[in-house]
């Protein structure tokens, strides 16, 4: 009885992880535009059908719909073949990652879950959370944007809302005294 306990919450906890792994929005490419669609699949069915055989990836939801409900889902194999790769979150965590802020140049290592997430700040200085985009929007808005942390983004909003409130501060005497002088050109 005891042991059938354990195995129940192991198989049920092994689920869970299986169908977090699974869930969320992903872009995938599709096969009749090819270009980037907005896609999720059913992540339960997917973390179900691991635990027995093998994981089956059927589409939910998907930006072309519904003028293309009843497609016939030739985009599940880039999720089968990609399960990590086509997840939105895990394509702009990898591109916050290989980005700086462009305001402060600090590295960005959190994309932000419901709270304040960091910005993209587009070539018309169209400043943004990456988490309002629709994801078939992101892979040209990344590659045509600079990064924004989540601070920045906070001061760069309000200073684009209340540009009136705003006064940038001549620099203290301690700010002044650190900054760096040149290097000395004198020969000695
Ligand atoms: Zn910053």
């Amino acid at each position: 009885m005891t042991t059938a306990i354990v195995v129940l919450v192991a198989f049920t906890v092994l689920f869970l992880r299986l169908y977090v792994h699974y869930r969320g929005k992903r872009i995938v490419t599709c096969p009749e535009t090819h270009a980037p669609a907005g896609a999720t699949i059913n992540a339960a069915l997917a973390a179900g059908t691991w635990m027995v055989t093998q994981p089956r990836f059927v589409v939910t939801s998907c930006s072309r719909w519904p003028e293309r409900a009843g497609c016939d889902q030739a985009c599940a194999p880039q999720v089968e073949a990609s399960p990590d790769e086509t997840l939105v979150r895990n394509i702009v965590a990898k591109w916050y990652g290989e980005h700086r802020c462009i305001y402060c140049a600090q590295p960005i290592r959190e994309i932000g879950g419901s709270a304040v997430a960091p910005a993209l700040l587009g070539p018309e200085g169209e400043l943004r959370e990456w988490n309002v985009l629709a994801p078939e929007d992101l892979p040209q808005v990344l590659a045509t944007s600079v990064a924004v942390c989540a601070r920045c983004e906070l001061a760069e909003d309000f200073r684009r809302r209340f540009p009136n409130r705003v006064t940038d501060r001549p620099m203290t005497s301690v700010q002044r005294h650190l900054v760096v002088e040149p290097p000395s050109q004198a020969v000695y």
